[in-house]
């Protein structure tokens, strides 16, 4: 059976109308002359661009927000030489100067020799699915940081502590590489409290965690509160002699903080007593017995009258 030519111009009319009432906004771009041969005329309700302003290829690239143009272009390109069907997210330029995220899906057709002939595609409005993206992404950010830092100080929580140090402690066991720690805890704290008032008490707990904040530079170092009034550094590649510096320059930061503590038995001021322990972990090593062994040192600070640093060589 054949169809009539007035059969044929039916069809064409019923996908053209199918075409151009869909959201999806159907384009044609020649390959040879890099012109449009084609584009719904729905691109003037989304972007405001009429239909007859998209001319050449340039138009659409030149319509890209300049973060995106590079890549969309270059990848387009390549793609369609390739002959290879394809598809990018961008942010395509509206008339009034704003930005809509677009989904462009193309589908290169070639000519009987195989060569390409024209590319033609179908253009989304993904604005929304973006916005929900990204304000996903934006909620699971927050929903980290809340879980990671300490609510009180803003530091590194415990939790963070923990994920750090395991991957420190790989990273240094693969590399035979010095891994220290230091454990900081605040001398007759409960005093303190006692003393001032909680609220102090917390506050308080926001200037140590401040002070301490500048004691290690290194990138990978991290400060962290480890419990009610104790502050931990892991430092990364950090040798015994250099984990004794950024422990003395502790002391000498809280010194200079100068937070009073009228019910001290060692100083007017608060004070802190500190471990410090350095290991290259070997099989046999855990990074718990790590934290106890420091922790120890800790204990012996406080035994030999706080405000003290040891070390364990
Ligand atoms: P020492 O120096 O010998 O360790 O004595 P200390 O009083 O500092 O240690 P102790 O463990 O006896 O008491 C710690 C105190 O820290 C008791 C607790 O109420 C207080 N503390 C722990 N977490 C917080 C907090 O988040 N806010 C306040 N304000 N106080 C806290
Ligand atoms: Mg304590
Ligand atoms: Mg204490």
């Amino acid at each position: 059976m054949h169809d009539t030519p007035d059969e044929m111009d039916d069809d064409s009319t019923v996908y053209k109308t199918l075409l151009e009432s869909t959201r999806a906004i159907p384009w044609k771009i020649d390959w040879k002359t890099m012109r449009f041969a084609y584009i719904g005329p729905q691109i003037g309700a989304l972007l405001g661009w009429s239909p007859e302003s998209w001319t050449s290829a340039e138009d659409w690239a030149n319509r890209i927000h300049p973060e995106d143009r590079d890549w969309v272009v270059n990848y387009c390109v390549s793609q369609s030489k390739e002959g290879v069907d394809h598809e990018a997210d961008y942010r395509a330029l509206t008339q009034d100067g704003h930005y809509v995220w677009i989904r462009d899906v193309v589908h290169v057709v070639r000519d009987a020799d195989g060569e390409v002939d024209s590319l033609v595609g179908f253009m989304f409005d993904i604005s929304e699915r973006k916005e929900t993206e990204q304000k996903l992404i934006a909620l699971q950010k927050e929903l980290e940081a809340l879980s990671f830092k300490d609510g009180l100080t803003g530091i590194a929580n415990r939790r963070m502590f923990d994920s750090i140090l395991d991957t420190e402690w790989m990273h240094a066991r693969r590399n035979s590489q010095p891994l220290s720690l230091i454990l900081i805890d605040i001398d007759y704290f409960k005093q303190y409290n006692d003393h001032y008032g909680h609220i102090q008490g917390d506050d308080c707990l926001r200037q140590v965690a401040q002070a301490l904040e500048s004691a290690a530079t290194r990138a990978r170092d991290l400060l962290a509160r480890f419990g009610g009034e104790e502050f931990a550094l892991v430092l990364p590649e950090t040798d015994a002699g250099a984990a004794r510096m950024v422990a003395g320059r502790c002391h000498a930061l809280i010194a200079r903080a100068a937070i009073p503590h009228a019910t001290s038995p060692v100083a007017p001021a608060l004070t802190v007593s500190i471990g410090v322990g350095t290991i290259i972990p070997g099989r046999q090593d855990t990074p718990l017995a790590f934290v106890e062994a420091v922790d120890k040192l800790l204990y012996q600070a406080k035994q030999a009258g706080r405000n003290v640093l040891v070390a364990d060589r």
